[in-house]
């Protein structure tokens, strides 16, 4: 298990001027709002409050850099897809995810994030698609997995990845912030693509 001993906020950031001028690798999360991201974050670091656990989900349209033991960086991406965000919020979120996506030098790989109970929704394929554009590698977490009955958990999977078209190579990660499972697995790959690769 990965014990990381220093986290902290670093900056928060809307355009790419501001993004901090480290060259720590860094890995960003994004996903559906209420996916559960804070809850990988707060879970991975482990603390309760590092990213906040939002009940107004999609309001925050900022990104935020953490330092993780001055090893690497976690960057954690406004959330997409809620609906009573404001047309004019869901304008600004793109451009902001594209630039992101496209100018940061320091970006890994980013953690894409799917509710394990849901079917994948056309946003969360969108974002697939622009991430093979964008020749971005992904990890695939399946959030929330608790809430679903150990039985049924190999079908939901396999519809995750059938629906995504995963590649036979592509993994998806199971991960609970109830019971921390996928924890260890999230970690190791966290660590392998961030800073075996530099
Ligand atoms: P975010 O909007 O993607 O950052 O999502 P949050 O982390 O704020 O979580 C949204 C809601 O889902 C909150 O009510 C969390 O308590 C709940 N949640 C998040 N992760 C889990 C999980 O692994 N298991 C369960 N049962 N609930 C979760």
């Amino acid at each position: 298990m990965r014990n990381v001993k220093s986290v902290y906020f670093i900056k928060s950031a809307v355009k790419p001027e501001q993004y901090p001028p480290h060259h720590l690798p860094e890995i960003a999360f994004i996903g559906r709002s209420n996916v559960g991201k804070s809850s990988l974050l707060n879970t991975l670091v482990h603390k309760q409050n590092l990213a906040r656990i939002s009940n107004t989900p999609g309001c925050t349209q900022i990104i935020n850099f953490f330092s993780i033991d001055e090893k690497l960086c976690f960057v954690d991406l406004p959330g997409y897809g809620y609906a009573k965000v404001p047309q004019a919020i869901k304008e600004q979120w793109q451009p902001m995810i594209e630039a992101y996506l496209t100018q940061s030098k320091n970006l890994r790989s980013v953690i894409l994030l799917l509710d394990a109970r849901h079917v994948p929704t056309k946003y969360d394929l969108i974002m697939r698609a622009w991430l093979i554009s964008y020749h971005i590698p992904m990890i695939i977490v399946a959030t929330k997995i608790d809430k679903i009955p150990t039985t049924q958990r190999p079908k939901q999977i396999a519809t995750i990845k059938q629906t995504l078209k995963l590649q036979p190579t592509e993994q998806v990660f199971p991960f609970s912030a109830l019971t921390k499972e996928g924890f260890q697995p999230i970690w190791k790959v966290i660590w392998q693509v961030a800073v075996m690769t530099t």
